[in-house]
């Protein structure tokens, strides 16, 4: 029998499902908002994921349905539930991974560690937190914010005047979330993947460096990490996948602060970006795993298979004829690089793709996924720490 999987959304997430899925002999469905996405690769219906007829029609050829993105409304979720599809992870899940304040009052119900918070629907209130945490503070919007995209560092309740107009809050969750800005030594990412039956595994520990609020290094696993810290992060990752049970992969982000905490940045219950090392950095990488976990199928071994492996993104690059040259220098240059590549339409600073390295020495095996991710023209190498 052939297992039949079909995914909402056809981003890169989506298409680099593709190979795993070949190899299991899994089919793959994508249901994507537009023809041509980057998941092409697999058999792909085109409709809108907010329409609760349509979504089910699709779901109706699969025996589970699961994510490339995190943004079906909670209606189109609860009536799939209601029509006895296999949702994974499902709503009472996923809740948490699309508003940003119900995860707050999650975590702080967990009693696990995140930054302070408040809620605010006015200036006002914001101005309150500010001036209560050193004149500074993180305000995000609930809902709908991606890569740093709807997040503010303020230091004051106007510069947010924008998303408090009525219908802007309207439509990001009805109040913005107020955070005290972390002094954070780095950030984290603990990912874990969970099977409806219990299974659990958990990835190593990855570091990850954001320029711009976009993801663009991660190393796994995280150098000098203290037992301490791993097992605080391990803690955190596993305590809310079984909490909300979370079905296939989950990812927390997390800030490690200089004294040694580990607090819970956010969620996303799908496979993300801090976990991209693994394709080729662990015995199971990500997209194996989340396949396996939503279909309830025994879990692979998430062990690292060398001492490190470093992920840099390529953010901006080329595309066409332009992209052809640059991906034969690089696979020149840097010939033990793993290459992924998504089939995506040139934008300055777009995800184009990621390199991958694994080696023995942490600065070696740095460099050469950073020259390999330059050659292929992305823009941000040059600003990440050394
Ligand atoms: P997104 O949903 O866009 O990924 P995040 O909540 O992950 O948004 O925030 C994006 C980045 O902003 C984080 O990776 C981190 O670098 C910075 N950031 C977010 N929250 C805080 C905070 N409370 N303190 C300090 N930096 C923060």
């Amino acid at each position: 029998m052939t297992y039949r999987v079909g995914v909402i959304g056809a981003g890169q997430l989506a298409r680099m499902l593709t190979p795993v899925a070949v190899n299991l002999d899994i089919e793959l469905k994508v249901f994507a908002e537009a023809e041509g996405a980057s998941a092409k690769l697999a058999t792909t219906v085109v409709g809108d994921y907010t329409d609760a007829e349509q979504v089910l029609e699709f779901a109706r050829g699969v025996d589970v349905i699961t994510f490339d993105h995190e943004h079906v409304p909670q209606p189109v979720l609860q009536r799939l539930v209601e029509a006895g599809v296999a949702v994974r992870p499902g709503p009472q899940a996923l809740r948490f991974a699309q508003d940003k304040i119900e995860m707050r009052q999650k975590v702080a119900e967990l009693g696990l560690g995140q930054p302070e918070w408040t809620r605010a629907t006015t200036a006002d209130e914001v101005q309150a937190f500010v001036d209560l945490h050193g004149g500074r503070a993180i305000v995000k919007t609930p809902r709908g914010g991606y890569d740093g995209h709807g997040v503010r560092l303020v230091s004051s309740g106007s510069e947010v005047a924008d998303w408090l107009a009525a219908e802007v809050l309207d439509q990001v969750g009805g109040a913005l979330l107020v955070e005290e800005a972390v002094d954070f030594r780095r950030e984290l990412s603990q990912q874990v993947a969970r099977r409806p039956s219990g299974e659990m595994r958990a990835w190593a520990l990855a570091a990850s460096e954001q320029v711009g609020g976009v993801c663009a290094e991660v190393i796994a696993p995280a150098p000098d990490t203290t037992d301490d810290v791993a097992e605080q992060a391990r803690h955190i990752a596993t305590t809310i996948a079984e909490a909300v049970e979370v079905t296939g992969a989950l990812a927390v982000e997390l800030f490690e602060t200089n004294d040694g905490r580990v607090l819970v940045n956010e969620l996303a219950m799908r496979p993300h970006n801090s976990g991209h090392w693994s394709m080729d950095g662990a015995v199971t990488g990500q997209f194996e795993q989340h396949l396996r976990a939503v279909l309830d199928l025994p879990l692979g071994d998430p062990e690292a298979r060398q001492p490190v492996t470093v992920m840099v993104n390529v953010l901006g690059g080329h595309d066409g004829t332009e992209h052809e040259q640059a991906l034969v220098r690089a696979l020149a240059e840097v010939p033990q690089a793993k290459v992924h590549w998504y089939g995506k339409s040139y934008r300055p600073g777009r995800k184009m793709g990621h390199v991958n390295v694994t080696g023995f020495d942490l600065v070696e095996t740095r460099d050469a996924a950073r020259d390999a991710a330059r050659a292929l023209g992305s823009e941000v190498v040059d600003s990440l720490s050394v």
